[in-house]
């Protein structure tokens, strides 16, 4: 069992470019994430996202969220370089920070400790959530189009299943996603409004079908990176939620509760246990 962690995470193992091989469309493996996010690119991750901005574009939203139903004991579980867990932290929530990236998690220490915040980090992989950490908690967030990064559907039931496990009984699961239906049927545009709101850094879809979104991440520097993604269809997401037992699964489109299905950038949806 991998035990929970206040200590810096261990980013030795990382590797510092990324590699799809000869055929980079060919690259759909749910393992995959970790070769992508490279410590080069996690470095640089913060510009993409620039955490005032975001801050400022998300407001209270997972926080009210949160506090409506009275939870306090949360599960990051992509917990990238920090920035939800900081936020929560900040707002009185006891949070864990789980990633199944090294690279990740120590970048989110890093970041918190800058901010006089201790992180309480467990590297794990989705799919192995509850071998590796033990616990239930009131709420898992599985934010910043991360769900995107399982290529197959047995692994994402899989992770489904290992987040409602790691529930309490009315536990509820925050999970959100680009809105993939809007892009593969009408073809890319963004306000750049949510989530990456970083002004100098552009990502866009290299290449779209309906088993890829390969998107690359272009910065100030000349510097280029890709990460090849799972293209979520909105209903879809909301049946695989239905099917993995929660009962309710309500869908807002850029934190809004009423919207044009193309509209949105992104999709989050709250599924309840109970
Ligand atoms: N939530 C952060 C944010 O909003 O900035 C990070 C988002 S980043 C797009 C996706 C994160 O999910 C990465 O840190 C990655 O390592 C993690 N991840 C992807 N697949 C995973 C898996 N199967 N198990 C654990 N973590 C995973």
């Amino acid at each position: 069992m991998a035990t929970i962690d206040t200590k810096e995470p261990n980013a030795e193992l990382v590797t510092k470019t990324q590699h799809y091989g000869d055929d980079p469309l060919a690259v759909r493996d749910s393992d995959h994430y970790r070769n992508e996010y490279v410590k080069t690119f996690v470095e640089k991750w913060d510009e993409l996202i620039d955490w005032d901005a975001r801050a400022e574009s998300e407001g209270q939203f997972f926080i009210d969220i949160l506090k409506a139903r009275g939870k306090k004991k949360i599960l990051d579980v992509a917990t990238g370089t920090g920035f939800h867990s900081v936020q929560l932290m900040k707002a009185g929530f006891d949070v864990t920070s789980v990633d199944g990236s090294a690279a990740m998690l120590a970048k989110a220490f890093e970041n918190a400790k800058d901010r006089r915040i201790i992180l309480r980090t467990c590297q794990a992989d989705w799919r192995f959530l509850n071998r590796d950490l033990h616990g239930k908690f009131d709420a898992i967030i599985c934010l910043g189009n991360s769900f995107t990064h399982l290529h197959d559907e047995h692994d994402r039931r899989r992770a489904l299943a290992e987040f409602y496990a790691a529930l309490k009984h009315d536990g509820v699961l925050i999970i959100d996603q680009r809105n993939y239906d809007a892009i593969l049927d009408n073809g890319y545009s963004s306000k750049h409004k949510y989530y990456y709101c970083g002004d100098k850094v552009t990502a866009e879809p290299a290449h779209m079908d309906e088993g890829l979104a390969r998107f690359r991440y272009a910065f100030p520097d000349g510097s280029e990176y890709t990460l090849n993604m799972f293209p979520l269809r909105k209903n879809y997401t909301r049946r695989l939620l239905s099917e993995a037992g929660f009962q309710y699964v309500r869908t807002f489109g850029d934190f809004q509760e009423t919207y044009q299905e193309d509209d949105p950038d992104f999709f989050i949806h709250v599924a309840e246990k109970t």
